[in-house]
């Protein structure tokens, strides 16, 4: 029985040479490589690809994504990989990304053309801080009173700033977010947990 089994994988082999000779031998040793490749391939494990995204801000929650990774490097970096992250590599790809994870505030008209193409090219997009949920800290200028903002005015004109500052929440669909500033930590951790389940890589 245990000598059956062993030759079961060469049965396709004999029956091909029996049958068409050698060339459709080769042939048929191709496709059973090929389907090999394909069931090894499928067990690779995956990686979601992922993108850290800043808009107007200090980059505070980007930061506290980074105390997070402390922690957590170990545990996620078979699970993550980084297609934009401006504060741990150069390389920047917005393109079939899995989760876009956004902060700051929208001010300026490029950055209302870069969230849509953000949102157009992520299945999930999630929001990191009260500045992309609320647009609070970064869009205090929004408050100024009239001769204030009159003193801004040039300022903001010379540097293509929209007249009012919007968070990312009035701009586009987002599926989670973080609140805090910074963002809480433990809440961050949950929802990238949840995701690591729901795209089947943990
Ligand atoms: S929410 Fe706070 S920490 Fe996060 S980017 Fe805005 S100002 Fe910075």
């Amino acid at each position: 029985m245990p000598e059956i089994i062993l030759m079961a994988p060469l049965i396709p082999f004999l029956i091909s040479f029996l049958k068409n000779g050698w060339l459709n031998l080769k042939n048929s040793h191709k496709t059973i490589l090929t389907a090999q490749s394909i069931i090894i391939l499928d067990k690779m494990p995956k990686k979601i690809k992922v993108g850290i995204f800043s808009f107007t801000c200090d980059e505070g929650c980007s930061m506290t994504f980074l105390e997070i990774l402390n922690k957590k490097f170990f545990e996620w970096k078979e699970c993550l990989e980084f297609k934009h992250f401006r504060l741990l590599q150069s390389k920047s790809e917005i393109k079939g990304l899995d989760i876009a994870f956004v902060e700051g505030a929208v001010s300026t008209f490029e950055e209302v053309e870069k969230i849509k193409l953000i949102r157009e090219n992520a299945k999930k997009l999630v929001l990191m801080g009260s500045c992309a949920i609320n647009g609070c800290p970064s869009n205090l200028r929004n408050f100024f009173d009239e001769e204030r903002a009159r003193e801004i005015k040039p300022i903001v004109e010379k540097f293509g700033h929209r007249e009012k500052v919007s968070a990312v929440s009035e701009l586009v669909r987002a599926d989670d977010s973080i609140p805090g500033c910074p963002m809480q930590e433990e809440k961050f951790i949950e929802v990238m947990e949840k995701y690591l389940k729901e795209f089947g890589v943990k």
